[in-house]
């Protein structure tokens, strides 16, 4: 912790929105963004889905899409905070005390082209506040798939299909677990994630993504 203060003279952090020095998001920018307070039901195999923003706020695409895109690790901070600001708001912190958090992994050639999988730096925050483990190589990508932004609704199901294998069911039995990912389109990654995962014997499945699309 100590190095930070150098760390930040040698490389100043700046908004991503309005370029301030400072913080990757300063707070007026962070006011900007409409945190929601609801919680939704949307998806078969996911109890309770955890979603604090919309990927139409432009704040919330260009640190979505410099974090993704032009791999700024950092990123997911500001991000993860999203989520934390609405968990607190939404008084969900001391039911997820007895979760665990399972990121959607990445295939790993992606992740030799990205560096870090987004979905396992927002568990890791997420991990710091909620003081909950991370179970990361539970859920494996044992299929490359195309990007599912280019696919139509039935056709993203059908493309994900298969794509992930829980290498350690016995860890899993009995668990409550708490998906992350970054963005929501039509929910067939994470309800894929999640069948495989009640198939393991998952007693509970929720899941925290940033923003729907
Ligand atoms: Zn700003």
């Amino acid at each position: 912790m100590w190095i930070n203060p150098i760390f930040d003279i040698l490389f100043p952090k700046f908004c991503v929105n309005c370029q301030k020095e400072g913080s990757y998001l300063c707070e007026d920018c962070f006011s900007l963004i409409d945190i929601s307070e609801k919680q939704y039901h949307l998806l078969k195999s996911i109890n309770c889905l955890y979603c604090p923003s919309s990927y139409d706020n432009f704040i919330v695409k260009k640190l979505i899409n410099q974090f993704k895109y032009q791999f700024i690790k950092d990123l997911a901070k500001p991000l993860s905070f999203l989520i934390i600001t609405y968990l607190i708001n939404l008084d969900k912190v001391k039911i997820l005390k007895d979760f665990v958090l399972v990121p959607i992994p990445l295939h790993k050639k992606k992740l030799k082209i990205r560096g870090f999988n987004q979905a396992e730096e927002i568990s890791k925050e997420l991990s710091k506040f909620l003081e909950i483990p991370v179970f990361n190589n539970i859920l494996t990508k044992i299929k490359q798939t195309p990007a599912q932004v280019e696919l139509k609704k039935e056709e993203r199901k059908k493309n994900i299909r298969g794509t992930f294998f829980c290498q350690e069911p016995e860890i899993i039995q009995g668990r409550k677990i708490l998906l992350v990912d970054d963005v929501f389109t039509t929910g067939a990654t994470l309800e894929e994630a999640a069948g495989v995962l009640r198939r393991a014997g998952a007693r509970e499945i929720q899941a925290a993504i940033i923003a729907h699309g």
